[in-house]
């Protein structure tokens, strides 16, 4: 590798840091080299980490010159390296600082914020490092033109990222929402009820909070012992979505992959109805048409 901190300097935020990463290194391709990259970075040494309950920890010399990263031993692949991403995120943004003695520790909460209170500097700075992280490993100028290969939404391309990638599922899961370009939400299920949820900046809002139970009418509970991933169905909206005052709820689609210990993906799919009903060619299609051209439409891509 090329690159070195020179070309990263005056960058203090998650989103600059990866264009100058990417802009140094225009080779980078999935799966990115987290660990070559994080070494050409000036990190020394990526060792096990054996503090019960933490994902990883980041040690630096007194001025930043160098650092250590240790990973919880017992992740997986994906997991690892989306934690080697959030400690590199720590140690190249020149705004964080450990709140304790001199190193950076972080729990596998710490890596699941997405958002934080603007008076909370902690959790600030395991956001930024969070979204360091799933940037550099899933690069919007890489994952666009990777989606725009496999069309509809589809749990299927999930697993595609999860694999080409080499990320978590849920990791590919938050990424695949933000960047696919349709109003899906996905949601990861544990034990019958919601876990913790995704959406697309203009998915409807779910009126099932995290910790509730699926709805009864979910397709994740007729589908339960299926190994592959679900087709996609027709799903209740009302029992899903925050009803609009005055407005239809939109068609719903639903697919889910039931996966081991009592996890599941579930991912929601609304259509909206067209703004001008007068020229909308679908306008006369009955809800059956509507959801056979959708199957067809999701399943072309699968292959
Ligand atoms: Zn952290």
């Amino acid at each position: 590798m090329q690159i070195t901190r020179l070309d990263l300097d005056g960058t203090g935020s998650p989103e600059g840091l990866v264009t100058k990463i990417l802009k140094a290194e225009p080779g980078l391709a999935p799966p990115v080299p987290i660990e070559a990259l994080a070494a050409a970075l000036d990190i020394i040494e990526i060792r096990e980490l054996e503090a019960e309950g933490f994902e990883g920890s980041l040690l630096m010399d007194a001025h930043r010159s160098r650092g250590v990263i240790l990973v919880n031993k017992l992740a997986r692949a994906g997991r690892r390296r989306f934690t080697i991403g959030h400690e590199l995120g720590h140690f190249l943004i020149p705004m964080h600082r450990p709140v304790k003695n001199d190193a950076f520790l972080c729990s596998r909460d710490d890596m699941r914020l997405w958002s934080a209170a603007e008076q909370n500097a902690y959790e600030r700075m395991e956001v930024e490092a969070n979204k360091f992280a799933a940037l550099m490993l899933m690069p919007p100028p890489l994952l666009r033109p990777y989606l725009s290969r496999y069309g509809d939404p589809n749990i299927a391309t999930v697993l595609r990222i999860h694999k080409d990638f080499e990320v978590s599922k849920d990791a590919a899961a938050r990424a695949y929402t933000l960047y696919h370009g349709e109003p899906i939400t996905m949601i990861v299920v544990h034990e019958g009820k919601v876990l913790r949820s995704y959406r697309a900046l203009k998915a409807p809002r779910l009126s099932v909070e995290q910790g509730g139970l699926v709805p009864r009418s979910c397709i994740y509970w007729r589908t339960r012992g299926l190994t592959a991933i679900s087709q996609l169905e027709e799903a209740s909206s009302d029992q899903w979505l925050i009803s609009e005052w005055g407005k239809r709820p939109p068609a719903l689609y639903e697919q889910v992959l039931h996966q081991q210990e009592g996890y599941a993906l579930l991912m929601l799919w609304p259509e909206f109805e067209e703004e001008d009903d007068e020229f909308d060619p679908d306008a006369d299609r009955t809800a059956k048409q509507r959801l056979s051209d959708r199957l067809a439409r999701s399943w072309h891509g699968r292959y």
